[in-house]
């Protein structure tokens, strides 16, 4: 009698571990669902926007710097055109895979819209961020990507700063990235000094 209540007891046990483990898969699957971008695997905008508000939570208590990088792909709209919608498609994917391999644990990789990716720097400076910008810049200008010759992307860049509000920051990336397409595409602008890295 005893082994068979003892036997009983370890059945139960295993299916109380595997109904665990089921909810904690079940558990991820949602919180994926809830917070990727189905296409890419990168975070969305909803999750992106729920992080940069901790951010900036966290900088006014420890004064650490943060910086936003926004990355628009130059001329995207003929890259669908002359190649396809599953190529464009395609490049996308491809580009949040060489964002990832480029970026560090800590930097959050959301696609924002489209063809637009940002990514928050976590304790990074203006300085660095704009030394990231231009590596990720480079990257996507020398990523071979099958049967297209050359994509190129153009990018804004800011530093968080004290007396920003929410927007500000957002704002001061929109400027830098339309100046980087007003004056050529595939470069890096900041806001902050106008400064155009490459030409
Ligand atoms: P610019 O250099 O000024 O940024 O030009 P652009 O052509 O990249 O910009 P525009 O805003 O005119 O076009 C963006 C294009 O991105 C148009 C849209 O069809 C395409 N796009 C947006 N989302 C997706 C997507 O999920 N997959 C594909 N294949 N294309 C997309
Ligand atoms: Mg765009
Ligand atoms: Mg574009």
């Amino acid at each position: 009698l005893d082994i068979k209540l003892f036997m009983l007891r370890i059945t139960s046990c295993m299916r109380q571990f595997q109904l665990n483990r089921e909810n904690a898969n079940k558990s991820k699957a949602l919180f994926e669902l809830a917070t990727k971008d189905s296409l890419t695997g990168v975070y969305n905008r909803n999750y992106f926007i729920d992080i940069y508000g901790k951010k900036v939570s966290e900088s006014f208590r420890t004064g650490n710097p943060f910086s936003l990088i926004l990355i628009d792909i130059d001329h995207f709209k003929s890259i669908n055109d002359q190649y396809g919608h599953l190529k464009g498609d395609y490049v996308l994917k491809e580009i949040a895979v060489l964002l990832k391999s480029n970026l560090r644990e800590s930097d959050i990789i959301c696609r924002w819209g489209g063809e637009e990716f940002i990514i928050l720097c976590a304790n990074t400076d203006l300085e660095n961020a704009i030394i990231v910008s231009e590596k990720l810049r480079l990257g996507i200008e020398s990523h071979a990507f099958k049967d297209i010759k050359k994509i190129t992307g153009s990018i804004g860049v800011t530093q968080w700063k004290l007396g920003d509000d929410k927007d500000s920051a957002f704002k001061r990336i929109d400027n830098s990235l339309y100046l980087a397409k007003l004056t050529g595409r595939n470069k890096v602008v900041s806001n902050e000094e106008i400064q155009i890295v490459k030409n």
